[in-house]
């Protein structure tokens, strides 16, 4: 794979600046899907509502398209995203965590999410797969991830445990903090094919049976 450039077009949602940066402490990574056909349209519509409300806009650390495409919207490093909401998790140490946009980094992959019907109205999106929704399990149709996508995001956890010294006590899904109010990154999101990348252990959970990747 060739090396994937970062490009940076910062939102500053929640800069952690000398007098709160005693408090950030990143213990995790959120995966989402953003329900877009480009990173581009995502970025227009979250700089859109950022005007309307800058305090509280939603937002990410990083949006990563379907070719590959990475965009750092906010630097982890400094500065909080909004990408989580209401949200809490029990971490394998044990810990309860609540409102994880304090402690994790959000990282968005471009995806369409599901559609009622396998008619596609998305031109982008090579085909749909019937799988069930973690919320209800009713069969819908989704979007598979590309195989370039994931190694992209694969590469990216990587580069951000170097560059930040610090290794995430948990990757999970959006649907895993906010269970029955959020559903992504659904059940295509190839998580054996993550833990595999990253040399971890599988961690509780599987992809589909069958990883199946989109264009
Ligand atoms: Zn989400």
């Amino acid at each position: 794979m060739s090396e994937p450039i970062i490009e940076r077009f910062h939102m500053d949602n929640d800069r952690w600046d000398e007098s709160n940066a005693k408090y950030r402490s990143l213990r995790g990574i959120v995966i989402h899907y953003d329900v877009s056909k480009s990173i581009d349209s995502t970025m227009q519509y979250l700089l859109e509502n950022v005007d309307k409300n800058p305090n509280k806009s939603a937002s990410y650390h990083y949006l990563i398209g379907r070719g590959g495409r990475i965009v750092e919207l906010n630097d982890p490093k400094y500065t909080r995203a909004w990408h989580a909401g209401v949200s809490n998790l029990v971490i394998p140490s044990g810990e309860h965590l609540t409102s994880l946009n304090r402690s994790t980094i959000g990282i968005c992959c471009c995806n369409y999410g599901f559609a009622e019907t396998p008619d596609d109205p998305n031109e982008r999106a090579s085909r749909r797969v019937l799988a069930p929704s973690p919320n209800s399990g009713r069969f819908l149709y989704w979007e598979p991830y590309t195989m370039r996508q994931i190694d992209c995001l694969i590469w990216l956890i990587k580069h951000l445990e170097v560059r930040l010294e610090w290794k995430a006590e948990f990757i999970v899904g959006h649907e895993d903090v906010s269970p029955g109010r959020k559903v992504d990154p659904g059940p295509l999101f190839p998580w054996s094919r993550l833990w595999e990348g990253l040399n971890l252990e599988y961690l509780e959970r599987e992809g589909p049976q069958e990883e199946l990747f989109g264009r």
